[in-house]
């Protein structure tokens, strides 16, 4: 904020959402008629109908987030609109926390947490809160990219097998080595799945009844990529049969979870509120670069735009 508000090349005329939850559309599309660029949160629907609202003075869309499902960049483009959003500075700290997700669900480090907690702790036994190790375990990345590779780079110091399934090819990562496998063989070799794709109509649902059934009944399944990548009816019956082990989820479909919804009941599942990049420095770093974009956009400059979206004749 303090940026926006000293910044002289361009000098903005500011109008802040000061609210802790996201502006209602209705509210969002009064208040962006007219505006030159917008800096929103993958909270904020940024379609048609917002991009109708704003009109044809809005050049620019800076997004504080690396993931743009919540843009229709086809829209955005046909009006002109530049887009931007903050790759890299994310990565680290979003790897961190799928690690932390890992060893939670491997070692079923919450639920010991909660037993403690509620006096349920009688005594050591030898196969009391028994998880699977993630040292040595076979891991399946989807999706190698920037944060994929971030994941993979901390995974060689736990001696993993590391399978990987993305449209690059790449043999190594640091130190380990990796396989690249088809996403069927994936699922069925893994012990541990790791969602890293960006949420696509080719994405979207992409763990689903079929894919889980080929899981091994051990295996744990994370999520710190987007909600809908996982069919969430799914994996909740396949978790009630006994297809998978474990879940851990940074991210849900919808967003925030009912404090009622079924996953919260289960022991099985750890669930957190969508904190892969919520480090200080990382969210700072973040703000940093979409007012940078923000300003670079309205100049005319380049700024961290998303890859174009495929045309219908890309497939
Ligand atoms: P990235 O560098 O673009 O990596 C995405 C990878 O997915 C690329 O390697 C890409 O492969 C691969 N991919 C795309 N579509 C695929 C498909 N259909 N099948 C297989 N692989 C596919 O993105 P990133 O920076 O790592 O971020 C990934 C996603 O994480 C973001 O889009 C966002 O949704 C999510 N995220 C979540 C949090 C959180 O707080 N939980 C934080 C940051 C990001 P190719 O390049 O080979 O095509």
């Amino acid at each position: 904020m303090a940026r926006l508000e000293k910044a002289s090349e361009p000098s903005l005329d500011l109008d802040v959402w000061e609210g802790d939850e996201p502006p209602p559309p209705d509210v969002l599309h009064a208040r962006v008629r007219g505006v030159d660029g917008i800096v929103c949160l993958l909270t904020d629907a940024i379609d048609e109908a917002l991009l109708a609202a704003a009109g044809d003075t809005l050049r620019v869309v800076s997004q504080m987030a690396v993931g743009v499902d919540n843009i229709d960049l086809a829209a955005c483009a046909a009006r002109g609109v530049a887009v931007g959003h903050t790759p890299g500075v994310l990565s680290e700290s979003t790897a961190d926390l799928t690690l932390a997700l890992m060893l939670a669900t491997c070692r079923r480090v919450v639920e010991a947490a909660e037993d403690v907690r509620a006096g349920r702790w009688r005594s050591w036994s030898p196969l009391g809160w028994a998880g699977v190790d993630l040292y040595g375990a076979t891991v399946g990345i989807v999706g190698l990219g920037r944060i994929g590779q971030a994941v993979a780079r901390r995974l060689a110091g736990f001696n993993v097998t590391l399978l990987y399934s993305s449209r690059r090819a790449l043999t190594k990562i640091g130190t380990l080595a990796v396989e690249r496998v088809p996403l069927d063989e994936l699922f069925e070799r893994a012990d541990i799945v790791s969602l890293h794709v960006p949420l696509t109509d080719e994405t979207r649902g992409l763990v689903g009844e079929a894919a889980l059934a080929r899981m091994k009944r051990t295996a744990i399944l994370i999520n710190t990529a987007r909600g809908e990548i996982v069919d969430q009816a799914a994996l909740l019956a396949a978790l009630d049969k006994g297809h998978i082990a474990a879940a851990g989820l940074d991210v849900t479909t919808p967003e925030p979870l009912p404090a009622d919804h079924p996953l919260l009941a289960r022991r099985d599942v750890v669930v957190l509120p969508h904190i892969g990049s919520a480090s200080r420095r990382t969210r700072q770093r973040m703000a940093d670069i979409a007012v940078d974009n923000l300003l670079a956009g309205l100049r005319g400059a380049p700024m961290q735009s998303p890859p174009p979206p495929a045309t219908p004749e890309q497939g």
